[in-house]
């Protein structure tokens, strides 16, 4: 097969391969503006370093968008064993967790497969439950996301929940608790492997564990800001290209796999692109703010850009792209396209996997969600049992190479230069028809019924 984007493709991997700028990156977001959390100083400093970062590179109507969310600032946390033995525990309370003083006995549920909490409803009531942050628990399929397992846990009438790390030496591992914009109603803690496994056998020897937990977090309307910016298309301007990723870390990091590999990696290819390619169609860049506690950016551009969606050809998420272990493109369930994205792969004489998977747990999913045809760049032929390091203080700059923030950034451009340049483009979005129809596929009825049970506790 021969290749007619070959002088570009040469221009933009010669570029990426020879240049520092994507690790400069990298360090400036992490070591100079630290996490990045919704509500920190760091995090307008960097949408402010991306606005310019874009602008430097040649984009077009590069601007911040604000909007408004519940934001939620970590206080003091402590957690004490009262029975059978009396022993502090170090913990951290898990973002949109409220302030509470609270006693309640623990129920250990292990990794927290979803028929467990059938198996177990009674016990659960009233007390704290424990579940570990695997990912994959034996038996199912899909990911069981913290957020299913906190969620589970206030549908079961428990008192409050506590995230065991399944990794040992990482720590305590943080991620949001709160849904549909609004603070989780029970309280949320994490802990260490270490600490989870020693309470496990107090409770194996003892047959119960009673603990009392104060924090004293606070709830308050904050700001963030998207940063969008454009290189605009020469013959088709209006229809676009979108390529993005949330620049917020969580407040004990500094967030370098997750996000800001990815951020920098999307940074490189504007870089590449703006100096190098003409493209017919636009290619927009978009920086989403707090995506840790819900998405909440990538939401509110989708409902700000409502009569502009339908214009999307097609969204490609990078969140952490650049610290994955391998770089795949998952698309999110669009078949249609496979034979493209087979027919990109090998012209550009690249190994990558191509899946047709998709998952609700980063931004694309406020884009599929609405029709957008999505993909990622993702691991698609690794998986893990977890997030290994990731949602610990332990992401730092040290744990990402610039080999893997080149490869990302380099095979995010060359698809999106296709995509672009594409004429015969196979797919059209999704009508709420189409979307509700996906996400009630039979292999879905479980999470489905459980999301429809969270809307109705948090929408009444
Ligand atoms: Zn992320």
């Amino acid at each position: 097969m021969t290749n007619p984007h070959l002088p570009l493709d040469q221009k933009i991997l010669g570029d990426i391969y020879s240049s520092r700028e994507a690790m400069d990156n990298l360090e400036t977001l992490c070591d100079d503006f630290g996490s990045r959390f919704g509500g920190t100083k760091g995090e307008k400093r960097a949408a402010d370093f991306l606005k310019a970062k874009m602008e430097e590179y040649g984009l077009s109507n590069v601007h911040l968008e604000p909007f408004d969310y519940l934001g939620w600032e970590r206080g003091s946390a402590s957690l004490e064993i009262i029975s059978p033995i009396q022993k502090n525990i170090p913990c951290i309370t898990l973002p949109h967790s409220p302030p509470v003083e609270i006693e309640a006995e623990i129920f250990d549920i292990g990794a927290g497969f979803p028929a467990d909490f059938d198996t177990h409803a009674e016990e659960i009531k009233g007390k704290f439950l424990m579940a570990n942050s695997e990912l994959y628990p034996k038996g199912i399929k899909r990911w069981v996301h913290r957020q299913e397992k906190y969620g589970r846990s206030l549908l079961a009438d428990a008192a409050g929940f506590i995230f065991v790390n399944h990794y040992p030496g990482y720590g305590p591992a943080t991620g949001g608790v709160g849904s549909h914009g609004k603070a989780g109603p029970i309280p949320g803690i994490s802990i260490s492997y270490e600490d989870g496994t020693f309470i496990q056998r107090l409770a194996k020897k003892h047959g119960s564990v009673k603990i009392r937990l104060s924090s004293s977090d606070k709830l308050r309307p904050m700001t963030s800001w998207n940063v969008v910016g454009d290189l605009v298309g020469t013959e088709k301007p209006e229809e676009i290209i979108m390529i993005g990723s949330h620049y917020d870390g969580h407040d004990i990091a500094q967030g370098a796999s997750d996000p800001a590999s990815g951020v920098v990696s999307v940074l490189e290819t504007a870089r590449v692109l703006g100096k190098h390619a003409q493209l017919p169609r636009t290619i927009r860049f978009a920086f989403w703010g707090v995506e840790e506690i819900g998405l909440l950016g990538s939401k509110a551009y989708v409902r700000d850009h409502a009569a502009e969606l339908s214009q999307i050809r097609f969204y490609l998420n990078m969140d952490a792209a650049g610290g994955m272990p391998s770089k795949d493109i998952n698309l999110h369930a669009w078949q249609e396209l496979q034979s493209t994205f087979e027919g990109f792969r090998e012209e550009m004489v690249q190994d990558f996997a191509i899946g047709q998977n998709f998952h609700s747990a980063s931004d694309h999913y406020s884009f599929l969600l609405e029709g957008v045809i999505t993909g990622g760049v993702e691991p698609v032929r690794e998986t893990r049992s977890g997030r290994g390091y990731g949602h610990t203080k332990f992401d730092t700059v040290d744990k990402v190479t610039i080999l893997g923030l080149r490869d990302a950034a380099s095979l995010a451009a060359r698809i999106l230069l296709r995509v672009a340049r594409v004429d015969n483009w196979l797919a059209s979005p999704r009508d709420a028809e189409s979307v509700r129809a996906l996400l009630n596929q039979p292999q879905f009825a479980e999470i489905q019924a459980f999301r429809k049970k969270m809307d109705a506790y948090f929408e009444e």
